[in-house]
């Protein structure tokens, strides 16, 4: 007999505790060899205090086991709660979430009945830095935090799973026509690392059209490879246009562990009632059971439940009146699966003991290197708190108080210049983001110059500005990386 694997498990809030009781009474009867250790998380937790949904405790299993399968959990909402499944992903360093998604035509209804499409999104990065703050009484900010490193292991990842699972296309998706220096990093590091794979083909999507022609025509996919907040919108896309987000189940790798769960929430609504869907947990713990090695289990547990699908045997939230035969509650659709343990579906593709998933070892991520680049700083951008309406007036102010190395470049507000020769229709906040270079730079232009410009100066020119009463709210210093602008112009620079 194999010997079991210890994994933990998070029964988790509203739904889950009843949709993860029938996952693990259909893995006990597949024969999974599993041994799980319970941890206790969620809104209970947040309730008690651990801010982040979890007590310290619960990160021995975690760093013991490796491997977490979690039901979905509440995240109170107000001040104070950090996001437990963004705490997971970034403190074991998550760094690949995968979400399969296939279409399970005829047996449950879709609009796409050739989907199969894997979206594989950055998971620690982007927005989800969850880095806030309020700058002025009018204007709040996010920042989006986007790594070489980061772009470079999601995007090997993507190939090496399609090259793994024998798929033959892998697209990124960016929106780097705007963003140029975050997007625009991932899709270069994706032309880089691409060259490496030439078996697979590649092409690169504008997030947008991207998104809508997934939507329209997901058949013309295979493996979609996306940043964070992208990769989170789409995933729940394609699973709910191949049937219903209630059906996929996800994985998050990464070096140190994996975590699998439903990509749904923990559906309060319909909590205590005996008729959540517990596919999307129990395709997760398929994911898993690969991920363990234990390959013969997954196939049987996913293909039993094919039959059960393709029996129509189906819960509430996929229920058709003529497709569907039984109306089942959680624990009998789990008892439905379990009958059919042992069994190959007719009509929808059985899975076969599938070639184990790319667990990170096996997808040769290069020894990281930090990259090195000459970095000289050549002006600032200061922000500030401003109330009043006319840039010319702010303007005026500010060319009166620059030193002689420093000189007032423009000025912009929310991106857009305004200063000088701003349009009058442009409607500005009370916030202004004020671009200092040194006196002899030209910038702007095809080829623009920059001359270096040594901390003291703008130390200076921030004392210039407090001593004038100005509201400085924060700086961002402009540099040249190898002699490359590394900053973006403002809009109409
Ligand atoms: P949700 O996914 O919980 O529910 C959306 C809708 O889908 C509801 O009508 C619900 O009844 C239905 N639904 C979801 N899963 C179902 C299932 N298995 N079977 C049948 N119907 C199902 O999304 P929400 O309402 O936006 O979020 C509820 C809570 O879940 C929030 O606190 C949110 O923070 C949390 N959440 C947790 C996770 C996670 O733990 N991974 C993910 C998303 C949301």
């Amino acid at each position: 007999m194999q010997p079991k694997t210890r994994i933990t498990v998070a029964m988790g809030d509203g739904i889950g505790p009843e949709i993860m009781r029938e996952t693990l009474r259909v893995l006990d009867a597949a024969g999974a060899a599993l041994e799980p250790e319970f941890i206790e998380v969620g809104e209970a937790e947040y309730r008690a205090g651990y801010t982040s949904g979890i007590r310290p405790e619960a990160w021995d299993s975690l760093r013991r086991t490796g491997v977490l399968l979690k039901a979905p959990i509440t995240t109170p909402l107000g001040g104070g709660y950090k996001s437990l499944n963004v705490t997971l992903r970034k403190t074991l360093g998550l760094y690949a979430n995968v979400r399969p998604s296939r279409s399970l035509h005829p047996a449950v209804a879709t609009r796409h009945p050739k989907l199969d499409v894997v979206i594989i999104r950055e998971n620690e990065e982007d927005l989800y830095a969850g880095i806030e703050h309020q700058q002025t009484p009018d204007v709040v900010q996010c920042l989006k935090l986007v790594s070489r490193s980061g772009c470079e292991r999601i995007v090997r990842y993507a190939f090496e799973y399609a090259r793994h699972h024998g798929r033959h296309r892998v697209t990124c998706m960016t929106k780097d026509n705007i963003m140029k220096l975050t997007d625009g990093l991932f899709h270069r590091v994706f032309q880089e690392i691409g060259k490496e794979y030439p078996d697979l083909e590649q092409d690169h999507q504008i997030i947008d059209i991207g998104t809508a022609r997934l939507a329209d025509t997901p058949e013309r996919y295979d493996v979609v490879v996306t940043m964070n907040l992208y990769g989170d919108i789409i995933s729940d896309v394609v699973a709910q246009i191949a049937g219903s987000v209630g059906l996929a189940g996800s994985a998050n790798v990464g070096d140190h562990g994996a975590l699998f769960e439903a990509i749904h929430g923990s559906a309060p609504d319909i909590a205590g009632k005996n008729i959540a869907n517990p596919s999307g947990l129990l395709e997760a713990a398929v994911l898993m059971l690969v991920h363990l090695g234990q390959q013969e289990v997954a196939a049987k547990v996913h293909n039993a439940w094919l039959c059960a699908l393709e029996d129509g045997q189906h819960t509430a939230d996929i229920y058709t009146p003529g497709t569907s035969q039984a109306l089942l509650s959680t624990s009998d659709f789990a008892t439905a699966v379990i009958e059919r343990l042992g069994r190959l579906p007719q009509q929808l593709e059985a899975m076969q003991v599938a070639p184990a998933a790319p667990a990170p070892a096996a997808t040769s991520q290069p020894a990281f290197k930090r990259p090195v680049a000459e970095q000289q700083l050549v002006g600032v951008d200061v922000f500030l708190r401003w109330d009043g309406f006319d840039p010319n007036e702010l303007g005026q102010q500010l060319e009166t108080l620059t030193g002689h190395r420093l000189k007032l470049k423009l000025i912009t507000n929310r991106g857009v210049k305004v200063y000088p020769n701003g349009h009058a229709e442009t409607f500005c906040t009370d916030h202004w983001r004020c671009r200092f270079v040194a006196a002899t730079a030209r910038v702007g232009g095809s080829q623009p110059e920059f001359t270096p410009v040594p901390f003291a100066d703008i130390l200076a020119l921030l004392h210039r500005l407090v001593d004038f009463n100005l509201y400085v709210i924060k700086t961002e210093h402009l540099y040249l990386m190898d002699g490359q602008r590394a900053f973006s112009l403002g809009q109409g620079e």
